[in-house]
């Protein structure tokens, strides 16, 4: 199977860094012109030199928006008013003992992390069905379904995308345009990188030996006993974006080393 995107315009939600840089690479490979965003535009040209260094010549732009707010969507819907593929990557995580999350945070998560998707999907999906082809992909997480005693806020922002996804994947139902999920599990991101610095520095070891160790304490029941590189993410969002992908759509399609204890999906 060969992926061919060419004549394909892909946005990523949050991708100077992380997953959403390493799929904006994986697509732009693949032939799509790509939008990046995020909410510097310092960091948003240093991720177009990234992608351009990893793709040489490829069609990329970059905005940058910040997607906790309503303006911040219509910023972004505004200068790139059509897309093929939307990619709603943005999300921020992190632990928080539940009795010290005040409302503020609540809505902090939801804004950004539900909001963001709810927007761009109303904001694009319209124009793919019309079109009759397009790819929109929500990248919840494994904390969707194995919810962290120490994250719920999180767990119930990406418990929330599936709900969305499979919903939008019906209201789509026979118009060429297919909305998934894409469920990872602990992935040696920037963002991870920075949860993990604290852990590295207190037990004297290096941030990849502290994302092993992460993963064998606290998601033992990983099958890859180790974190996943935000390449082998990007793999099934550039898939799940692919014309070969057609007949997924409705799907929570997991990239979590095997962190969810169970055979389906
Ligand atoms: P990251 O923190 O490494 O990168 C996040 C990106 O989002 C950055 O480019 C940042 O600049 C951008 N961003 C943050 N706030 C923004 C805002 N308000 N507006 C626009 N852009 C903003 O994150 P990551 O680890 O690559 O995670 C990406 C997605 O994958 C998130 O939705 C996360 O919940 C999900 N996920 C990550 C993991 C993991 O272990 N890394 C596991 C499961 C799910």
């Amino acid at each position: 199977m060969k992926i061919d995107l060419d004549g394909k315009t892909a946005v990523v939600t949050g991708s100077t860094g992380g997953i959403g840089l390493a799929a904006a690479i994986g697509l732009a490979g693949a032939g799509a012109a790509v939008i990046l965003n995020g909410r510097d535009e310092d960091r948003v040209e240093a991720a177009v030199r990234t992608l351009l260094e990893a793709v040489p010549g490829a069609d990329v732009a970059g905005i940058p928006a910040d997607l906790s707010t309503a303006e911040g969507c219509d910023k972004l819907a505004g200068e790139l008013p059509n897309t093929d593929i939307l990619v709603n990557n943005v999300g921020i995580f992190g632990p928080k003992p539940f009795f010290e999350i005040d409302d503020a945070t609540w809505e902090r998560f939801f804004q950004l992390n539900v909001m963001s998707g709810v927007r761009l999907s109303r904001a694009y999906m319209k124009g793919m069905m019309e079109r009759g082809w397009g790819r929109v992909v929500f990248i919840s997480s494994e904390s969707a379904l194995n919810i962290p005693a120490d994250m719920i806020h999180y767990g119930f922002t990406k418990t929330a995308l599936l709900s969305l996804s499979r919903g939008l994947a019906k209201l789509a139902s026979g118009s060429g345009v297919t909305v998934n999920s894409v469920l990872p599990g602990p992935t040696m991101s920037e963002g991870v990188g920075e949860m993990l610095k604290e852990m590295a520095a207190e037990k004297g070891l290096t941030v990849e030996e502290a994302g092993v160790e992460f993963v064998k304490s606290e998601r033992p029941s990983s099958i890859i006993q180790r974190p996943a590189t935000t390449q082998e993410v990007a793999n099934m969002i550039v898939y799940v974006c692919s014309k070969e992908a057609s007949a997924t759509s409705g799907g929570a399609l997991r990239v979590d080393g095997g962190v969810v204890d169970s055979i389906v999906p």
